[in-house]
């Protein structure tokens, strides 16, 4: 399928996504619509159990909706079979999670390595980009590192890294500094936005963070199922009118 230049690196449109237990289903989604193109930073807030890691699964063709569309880079995922979008989300998706979920027997710069020579790049290559990138993130010193050696703020860094490592055009981060102390989550949100920024690639960031949210570049929250437009006033994150 060919591909636009001028798509966004992400669409989503109507996307429904219910659960069905043994004695109730939950419509966790109930129509979302959003659209984010490259560079962009956007924050998505909401309460637990408002279904952001579901839409997150969704966005990053881990699961599959109920219904509607998942675009990436202008190429509609729905019609497509698992292993076409296993190579999408190994080539131009990018995870990171709350935990880092860094390989524990492998050093800082192996473990940004392997993703990409689970895409074919050779080691060499693999090698150099993923030095760049050790280096972009102030980690040069920690490459030979085991994550246990490593503190909290480098394996989230080092997993920003390994996010970054095969040039993905969307970065899907599920509240990715959940698990740190409020300085060094803001050190890890600047980094990010930052790397999001001038890589160019898309960013949709789980986040209960009212300063990470403040710092991308537009803020959606998840109410009800549905996607609507917020701003911070006063410290506070409200819907826009
Ligand atoms: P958040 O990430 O905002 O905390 P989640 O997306 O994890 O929210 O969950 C949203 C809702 O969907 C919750 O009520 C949760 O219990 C439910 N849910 C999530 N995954 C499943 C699943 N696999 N089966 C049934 N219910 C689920
Ligand atoms: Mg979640």
């Amino acid at each position: 399928m060919s591909k636009s230049t001028l798509a966004p690196a992400l669409q989503i449109n109507d996307l429904i996504r219910t659960f069905i237990n043994l004695d109730n289903s939950i419509e966790v989604l109930r129509g979302v619509n959003l659209t984010i193109k490259a560079g962009e930073s956007v924050a998505l807030v909401a309460p637990s159990g408002s279904g952001k890691s579901t839409l997150l699964h969704l966005a990053g063709l881990l699961e599959r909706p109920t219904s509607g569309e998942v675009m990436i880079d202008g190429e509609a995922t729905s019609s497509q079979n698992d292993g076409e979008r296993t190579s999408i989300r190994g080539g131009k998706i990018g995870f990171i999670y709350q935990f880092h979920h860094l390989l524990p027997g492998f050093s800082a710069l192996e473990n940004i390595v392997l993703p990409q020579l689970i895409r074919g790049v050779s080691e060499s290559a693999a090698r150099n980009r993923a030095r760049e990138l050790l280096d972009q993130l102030g980690l040069a010193a920690r490459a030979d590192h085991r994550p246990a050696r490593l503190s909290g703020g480098e394996q989230q860094r080092v997993a920003i890294a390994r996010a970054l490592a095969n040039r993905p055009s969307l970065i899907l981060a599920d509240e990715p500094t959940g698990n740190l102390d409020a300085a060094t989550a803001s050190q890890v949100t600047a980094t990010l936005l930052a790397r999001v920024k001038d890589s160019g690639v898309a960013a949709l960031i789980a986040t209960h963070n009212i300063e990470m949210a403040a710092a991308a570049d537009r803020i959606l929250m998840l109410r009800e199922g549905i996607i609507i437009d917020a701003k911070i006033q006063d410290g506070k994150l409200i819907a826009k009118p």
